[in-house]
Formats: structure tokens, C-alpha cells, sequence
């Protein structure tokens, strides 16, 4: 690793293929990876199929600042981003009411953006270790001790999650060093773990289940799954971007009136929309013995409700290995979303997840990183021609 460049990209993740694949080719770039291929997190995303977008693209559905979101949203929008890959090749299916996938996998996503970033030098297998402010510039420092110049950087290191994937710290060090706030990272999009009183849970491991997770004012339903750690599934890793230490509220029988199963000679747990073991193991916790609806008695059928409205606090998360995220990062007060540069730094941007802008499952990350990494390239390369 070694020249004297105009732009250097730190991280070779959806941001950084997506800004080199938008610059000027006059521009003198080098995209650097740790990673020995780029795109690594690309490549697992959506179980292999990649959620590119979603057709409801809100600001809502972000963690962050919204004023700063929304203009770099609104300027590339998923239409944008779908013309894009579809102008590569790259198809798209609009599946479980919003999302988008792509129709060949991950890999074809990875290809199209290496493809339209081949303009620009690469150092793939490069694992920076220091960035330092020089006169003329920034200089990076490898794991080697080797070293390259550039004019401007953009940091595009992503979040702390899936350290196996290249995940690393560089990013928030960097911006710290340079006087950037970090608001506190922690992982988000994953699974929570339980407390003692919580611990029957346990014995529901691979259940799966409708539920209505309500962190706050905020509220998910969807599938939650019983794991041997705790919880997960995407009700509660949506409900793990909004959650602090405190309670949740599950309701385990959403849309459910129990007041129609009064009268019935059926057996409640064949008839609660629960797995049968999930319904047996709540009866026991309740200390409601199974048996016909009609025989049950009001005490019994107030515990019951409970099951609307179960509170407790998770004990924490399944951490940075689990996560698909990192919410938090560099705080959004001193980068404009006119450019991504830094408003105390000329000639530093951050793009993508590095920053403390985070979405819920379902594209809205994926649409963030490209979208921040556009607005990126465009300031870039209106300072070269101007
Ligand atoms: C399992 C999983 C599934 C996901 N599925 C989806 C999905 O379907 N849809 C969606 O929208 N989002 C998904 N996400 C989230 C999405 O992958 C990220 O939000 C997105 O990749 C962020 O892009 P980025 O470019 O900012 O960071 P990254 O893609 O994380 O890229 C950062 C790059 O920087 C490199 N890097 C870090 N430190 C250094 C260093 N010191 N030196 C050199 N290189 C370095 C890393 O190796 C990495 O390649 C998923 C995440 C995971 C973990």
C-alpha cells in the first residue's frame, strides 16, 4: 500500500463500493479493504438474497437525527437505487409486502458495484491501523506499517457488528481523534436475553410465534422465535434498535379476544393461537391448569389477559456477534447532509453506518449506506471539476 491520492475510501462495504462506483474517473481514488474481497457483509445479507430497499422508505423507521436523514434519502430515494442496480443487471422482487431482494443473490449485488467502482485503485487485504491529519491531507497506516496519502478521506468502515465480517473500531477512533462526538454505540437487530424470572422461556427454544413487541410508544408484530439465549426473530430485533435498559411489553396473543373462549367446551390450550408447547408452558407459568374454557374461572381468566401485555426487562443482547448493527456512531451535528464532509474537518466525510444513523430491518440499511455514499461522491466530484 503506498501513493499520494485525491480521495481515499476507508472500508470497502455497500458505502464505499457505492461512492468509488460514483466518482468522477478523473479523480485520483483508492478504495481500501481489510477484507481480502469487499462487499463482506453484502454477501450474508438477507440469508444470501440481499434486502436492498423497501418500498416505505421513512425516516420513522431510522434511529437518528430525521432532519438529517431525510435530505439524503430524499435526494436518492430506493427508485434511484433500484435504476441503478437494474441498469447493472442487478433484479429485483418486491417480497413480504415491502422488501426488496435481489433475484440473483448477494453476489450479483457485490459484482455490479465492483464492476462500476473498477475506476479506482484498490488495496484489498489492507487493514488500516492510524489515520493522521498531515498538512496536505490525511495519511493511512497499515497493520504492516506501510502507508498511502490522500488529499480528502471518507470513512466508510461501517459499525462494530459481526467482527468476523471485518467489523472494526477505526472509524469511530478516527472521528474521535479529528473532536467528532460518538453517541454510544451498542448492538441493535438482535436478539435479547432474559433474566432469571424469564428463564422458562428457555425451555421453548426453536418455538416460534406471533407476538406484538412494545418498546415505548413504538410497536412490531411479527414472528418471534424462542432461542436458547433469549429471544429473537424480527419483532424483537426491530424492538432492539428502540430498546434501553428497562421493560418491554410482549403481547404473545395479538388480535386475540379471550372473552369469546369463555363459553367454549374445548380444551384453552387447543384453542389459544399459541405453538401447543408455547401454550402449555404460559398455562404453567400462569398456574392455569389446561382444561375446558367454560370451567375456568375469572381470577384464571384475568391472569390469562396478562399474556396482552407481558412485561419484563431483558437482561441485555446477544451482542456484537449476533447484531446485523451498531446503532450510535459519529453524531450527525457536526456532518452536513448536503455532502457527508465534516464541519470541523475539511476533507473528511463519513458515509454509511459509521454513522449514528440506523434503520429496523427490512432494506432501510442498506438504502441509508448507498444513499449517504451518493450524496458523498456528488460533493466529491463537484470539488474536482469546480
Ligand atoms: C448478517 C447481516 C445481514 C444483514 N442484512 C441486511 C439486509 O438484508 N438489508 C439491509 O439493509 N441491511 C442488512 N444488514 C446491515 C448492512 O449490512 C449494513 O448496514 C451495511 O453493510 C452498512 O454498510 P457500510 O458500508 O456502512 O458498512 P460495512 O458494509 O460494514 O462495510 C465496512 C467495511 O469496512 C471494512 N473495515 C472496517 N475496519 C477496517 C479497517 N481497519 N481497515 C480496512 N477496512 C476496514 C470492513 O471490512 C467492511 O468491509 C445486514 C447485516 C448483517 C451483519
Amino acid at each position: 500500500m503506498s501513493g499520494h491520492y485525491d480521495l481515499a475510501i476507508l472500508g470497502g462495504g455497500a458505502a464505499g463500493l457505492m461512492l468509488a462506483a460514483r466518482l468522477d474517473p478523473s479523480l485520483s481514488a483508492v478504495l481500501i479493504e481489510g477484507n481480502r474481497e469487499p462487499g463482506a457483509k453484502i454477501a450474508v445479507s438477507g440469508g444470501g438474497r440481499c434486502n436492498l430497499t423497501n418500498a416505505e422508505i421513512r425516516t420513522e423507521r431510522y434511529r437518528g437525527d430525521a432532519s438529517f436523514i431525510r435530505p439524503v434519502l430524499k435526494r436518492y430515494d430506493r427508485r434511484w437505487l433500484l435504476e441503478w442496480f437494474r441498469q447493472r443487471g442487478v433484479k429485483t422482487r418486491l417480497e413480504k409486502g415491502s422488501q426488496y431482494f435481489c433475484v440473483d443473490r448477494s453476489p450479483a449485488v457485490i459484482r455490479a458495484l465492483k464492476e462500476a467502482a473498477s475506476g479506482v485503485d484498490s488495496f484489498y487485504g489492507t487493514r488500516i491501523t492510524k489515520v493522521e491529519k498531515t498538512s496536505e491531507g490525511f495519511r493511512l497506516i497499515s497493520e504492516g506499517g506501510k502507508s498511502l496519502q490522500a488529499r480528502r478521506l471518507a470513512v466508510a468502515t461501517g459499525g462494530l457488528s459481526f467482527p468476523k465480517l471485518g467489523a472494526s473500531a477505526i472509524g469511530l477512533e478516527t472521528a474521535e481523534s479529528f473532536g467528532h462526538r460518538i453517541v454510544r454505540p451498542a448492538p441493535a437487530l438482535v436478539g435479547l436475553t432474559l433474566q432469571p424470572a424469564q428463564s422458562f422461556f428457555k425451555s421453548l427454544s426453536g418455538v416460534a410465534t406471533e407476538a406484538e413487541i412494545r418498546v415505548g410508544d413504538r410497536r412490531w408484530r411479527d414472528r418471534l422465535l424462542f432461542a436458547h439465549r433469549g429471544i429473537s426473530g424480527p419483532a424483537v430485533l426491530n424492538a432492539s434498535l428502540w430498546w434501553e435498559r428497562g421493560e418491554i411489553s410482549v403481547d404473545f396473543l395479538p388480535g386475540v379476544e379471550l372473552l369469546r373462549l369463555r363459553g367454549e367446551k374445548k380444551h384453552l390450550s387447543s384453542l389459544l393461537p399459541l405453538p401447543r408447547r408455547a401454550a402449555k408452558a404460559f398455562l404453567e407459568h400462569l398456574e392455569i391448569a389446561d382444561g375446558p374454557c367454560h370451567r375456568l374461572i375469572v381470577s384464571q381468566w384475568k391472569r390469562l389477559e396478562g399474556l396482552h401485555d407481558y412485561r419484563f426487562a431483558p437482561a441485555g443482547t446477544f451482542g456484537y456477534s449476533k447484531a446485523e448493527v451498531t446503532r450510535g456512531g459519529v453524531s450527525t451535528e457536526e456532518v452536513d447532509p448536503q455532502t457527508m464532509e465534516s464541519r470541523r474537518v475539511p476533507g473528511l466525510y463519513f458515509v454509511g453506518e459509521v454513522l449514528d444513523v440506523t434503520g429496523e430491518l427490512g432494506g432501510y440499511n442498506f438504502q441509508w449506506a448507498f444513499s449517504s455514499a451518493a450524496v458523498c461522491a456528488d460533493a466529491v466530484n463537484a470539488s474536482v471539476v469546480g
